[in-house]
């Protein structure tokens, strides 16, 4: 273990199971270790790394931002916010945003605005429908949205106002539909839960459910949006509009930002009701304009359509070679395979020893989330090391 590593034990709370590496560095899809071992990350900070490590076009809005103001509060209008929410609201079928700075606080945010908008529009109606094995954030509210009961046990008792119906069924959410429902708040993709894609009629069927009932569709596109499901927002997939949406980890490209966004008529906050500190903070903003110009100025979502579907094809080719394998499954660049035992973290340290980063997203799931500016060369070489990693699997 690294005298780094050592000292991390030592001063920080050990609240997740780290991989052993002590990362320094990262330029584009590869980061070096402290004892100068490279890797192909296909991690990207957890879908985040939107434009890889360390883009010269985000570096340079960072120092040039760093050098001219870093923080003037929410009581003051600032350049770099009113440009990136413009970008926004005129690339998206949403009319207005909130920055906040993660994406719990944004779905907080989100959840907020639909109990204004129930209390306002609803005659008070308060409660959220969520789904199963979805993840929401950290914070207690999001806590109690999140359909994991792992993550709600320890940290009872929780908010109240939320109702759980398995991912991907309309007819159980239509079900649990009663007049105190405000909102339906879902993932587009269920990341954390797994990498879980609905059918095909799904969003659609929920979507005009929530508009015939009067209630808010919450898209939570933290993980899936800024390109990462090879659209730019993953409802575009789906052919559906959301009422709220809220963005996070891909939008700052690194810089830790998260927003809200809200079509017209949801836009109800008032004045006070609502705000942050460091929210929008021109820093932070000023890089995520950064990622979304450079994404939307290069078709970088054409790319991360186009690697998502090499890389899949060549998964394909390793579950023939390897029946471990169970199933792929995912869109664009948010790719999981799915194994017949919990050997996800044998896979995970087996990549680490040969130069590549994955997650294990499920004892039995390993996922896949480079930047969405990854090469072919790079899906090849990081799938001849996922090759060797199978070969090496021991457990039944
Ligand atoms: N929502 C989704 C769909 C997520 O995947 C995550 C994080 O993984 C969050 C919310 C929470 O985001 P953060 O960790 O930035 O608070």
């Amino acid at each position: 273990m690294s005298n780094w590593q050592e000292l991390d034990y030592r001063y920080i709370m050990k609240t997740i199971n780290r991989i052993p590496v002590t990362i320094v560095r990262g330029e584009g899809t590869r980061v070096w270790d402290d004892d100068g071992g490279e890797y192909l990350d296909f991690v990207a900070g957890i879908a985040v790394n939107s434009l890889g490590h360390c883009h010269p076009a985000v570096v340079a809005a960072i120092r040039e931002q760093a050098g001219t103001l870093i923080q003037a509060s929410g009581w003051y209008h600032t350049v770099p916010q009113v440009k990136l929410a413009q970008l926004l609201v005129e690339n998206s079928c949403l009319d207005k945003v909130f920055f906040c700075n993660s994406g719990a606080e944004a779905n907080e945010g989100a959840i907020k605005l639909a109990r204004r908008y129930g209390h306002l529009k609803l005659n008070g109606a308060q409660e959220i429908i969520a789904t199963q094995d979805s993840f929401h954030g950290r914070t207690l509210v999001t806590t109690a949205a999140t359909g994991q009961e792992k993550m709600r046990k320890p940290y009872t008792p929780l908010p109240a106002g939320f109702r759980h119906v398995p991912f991907g069924d309309a007819e159980a959410l239509k079900a649990a539909t009663t007049a105190d429902i405000c909102a339906v708040l879902v993932e587009p993709v269920q990341g954390e839960g797994g990498v879980n894609v609905p059918d095909d009629s799904y969003f659609s069927t929920i979507r005009a459910w929530c508009s015939e009932k009067g209630l808010l569709l919450i898209l939570d596109e933290v993980q899936t949006g800024i390109g990462r499901l090879g659209e730019l927002f993953g409802y575009q997939i789906w052919g559906i509009e959301p009422d709220i949406m809220t963005l996070a980890k891909g939008l700052g490209g690194g810089v830790p930002i998260g927003a809200v966004l809200a079509k017209e008529h949801a836009d109800v906050f008032a004045l006070g009701e609502h705000g942050s500190t460091f929210g929008g903070n021109p820093l932070t903003t000023a890089a995520a304009h950064a990622v979304i110009k450079y994404i939307l100025d290069n078709d970088v979502v054409a790319n991360a359509r186009r690697m998502g579907e090499h890389l899949v094809a060549e998964l394909g080719k390793l579950k023939r070679k390897h029946s471990r394998i169970t199933d792929i499954r995912g869109r664009g660049l948010l790719i999981a395979i799915g194994l017949d035992s919990d050997a996800s973290m044998e896979i995970v340290t087996a990549c680490l020893e040969r130069g590549l980063l994955v997650n294990p997203v499920k004892p039995n799931a390993v996922r896949f989330m480079p930047p969405l500016t990854v090469t072919e060369d790079e899906i090849d070489e990081a799938l001849a090391i996922v090759d060797e990693a199978l070969a090496t699997l021991t457990t039944e």
